[in-house]
């Protein structure tokens, strides 16, 4: 299918030539004519199936070709503020052309980004992403008016509901119109997202993105930890097994390069691979690795998708995945065609709770290892009490200028 099918604004089309999306992914080529036609939603599907351009794309395709003024048309509660700057990147490469204005707000960050915050909303504008505590104050304080709003939509709502959200969103619901379309998508559908949706939603079409799940071959074991046993613990694991193909995966590129330094100081036959070398230098790297000169592959996420290396032995999530799609692709690098495989996560204190999502969506338990004594000390397995909330949790820029507008001329 083409983008071209779905009779999009050409503004809208050129934005998505711009950000290279080529062809709509399984979600986008259900959802999008579902939202054009004016139904009401229920999805769920994960993040990294592209959710955001599936509801972005028909919203403002319909904002642009409305009557046009101040009044505020979409509404976009998402449980945190990671996600509302996510989405708003995502919209101003989408609606780039068509030139939409947008606003997204937040918790935290200072009096000034509040009140930046409250001057945008006042002047008005088309989009409003927002946490739900953030809204709520400005609709105490009267700087908004969604009365006229004609699109809500409620994103990554299990979230939002574990993290106490439900009054809140109750709240801002009450101020808006009953006359609306409003779009759910969430990951899972515990009874509690069920009871909204018949709340908030009205013949609400539904649609499934199964996520897919591992090959039942490969074997998975997770090691609950302290951050600072993690590099000990994988040496341990890597010199024990002799294994002639392994792939470690970590997060973030500085965690590769930290993680690759130690285990060459170890003597380990490793190398790195991430987006910071060059073309040939990954080329190289993967040569060496698939020719097994090099054992040890530590990697960011580049490599866990799409690329076929044959005859894995291991992979070690040295950090745990953001989501349960990174979990399976990385995994999946082992037992590719007739191999078993094995794939070990360590999982530290702040992370359990991110774990224990991954093993709700995969709907089983990952066996947790005994780890060995001469480690010392590990946490217990319990993420309901090291979850951390939206508060608590550290984004990038904090309080730095979260508002932009793009209005049309
Ligand atoms: P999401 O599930 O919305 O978080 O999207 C996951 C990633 O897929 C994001 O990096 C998007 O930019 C990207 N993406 C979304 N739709 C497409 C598409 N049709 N083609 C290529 N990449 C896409």
């Amino acid at each position: 299918m083409n983008f071209t099918e779905f009779n999009l604004d050409q503004r809208l089309l050129e934005g998505i030539e711009a950000i290279g999306y080529e062809t709509p992914t399984p979600i986008q080529e259900m959802v999008i004519p579902v939202i054009l036609k004016g139904n009401d939603l229920i999805g769920s599907a994960q993040t990294g199936t592209g959710k955001t351009a599936a509801f972005l794309l028909p919203l403002i395709n319909k904002i642009i070709s409305e009557e046009q003024d101040n009044d505020i048309k979409a509404l976009i509660i998402v449980p945190t503020r990671e996600l509302a700057v996510q989405i708003e990147q995502h919209l101003e490469g989408i609606a780039y052309f068509a030139r939409v204005g947008s606003i997204s707000v937040y918790g935290g960050g200072d009096g000034l980004a509040f009140s930046r915050e409250q001057m945008a909303l006042s002047q008005g504008t088309e989009i409003v992403i927002c946490t739900p505590g953030r809204m709520i104050s400005h609709l105490n304080m009267g700087n908004v008016s969604i009365s006229e709003l004609k699109y809500l939509v409620l994103d990554e709502a299990d979230r939002m509901l574990d993290m106490g959200f439900y009054d809140d969103i109750m709240k801002i619901i009450s101020f808006l119109p009953k006359e609306r379309q409003t779009l759910l998508f969430s990951a899972t559908m515990p009874t509690k997202i069920r009871q909204i949706a018949r709340k908030i939603l009205i013949n609400p079409v539904e649609i499934n993105i199964a996520l897919s799940k591992p090959p039942e071959k490969i074997k998975q074991e997770a090691y609950i930890v302290y951050n600072s046993q993690k590099i000990p613990l994988v040496s341990y694991i890597l010199s024990e097994r002799k294994l002639r193909s392994v792939i470690v995966f970590c997060s973030t590129k500085q965690g590769v390069k930290d993680l690759t330094r130690e285990l060459k100081r170890a003597r380990f036959s490793v190398s790195e691979i991430h987006s910071d070398l060059e073309q040939h230098e990954r080329e190289n790297v993967l040569l060496n690795f698939k020719n097994r000169t090099l054992n040890i592959l530590v990697a960011t996420d580049i490599l866990s998708r799409g690329i076929d290396i044959e005859d894995i032995d291991l992979v070690i999530n040295y950090d745990v995945p953001n989501d349960g799609e990174d979990y399976v692709h990385r995994i999946g690098r082992t037992a590719r065609a007739e191999n078993d495989g094995l794939a070990m996560t360590l999982v530290c204190e702040k992370e359990q709770s991110k774990f224990s999502e991954i093993e709700e969506l995969l709907g089983n338990e990952v066996p947790k290892m005994e780890v060995p004594e001469r480690f010392g000390k590990t946490p217990e397995y319990n993420p309901k009490k090291n979850k951390q909330t939206d508060s608590h949790r550290s984004f990038g820029k904090s309080g730095s200028g979260n508002k932009r507008n793009f209005r049309r001329k």
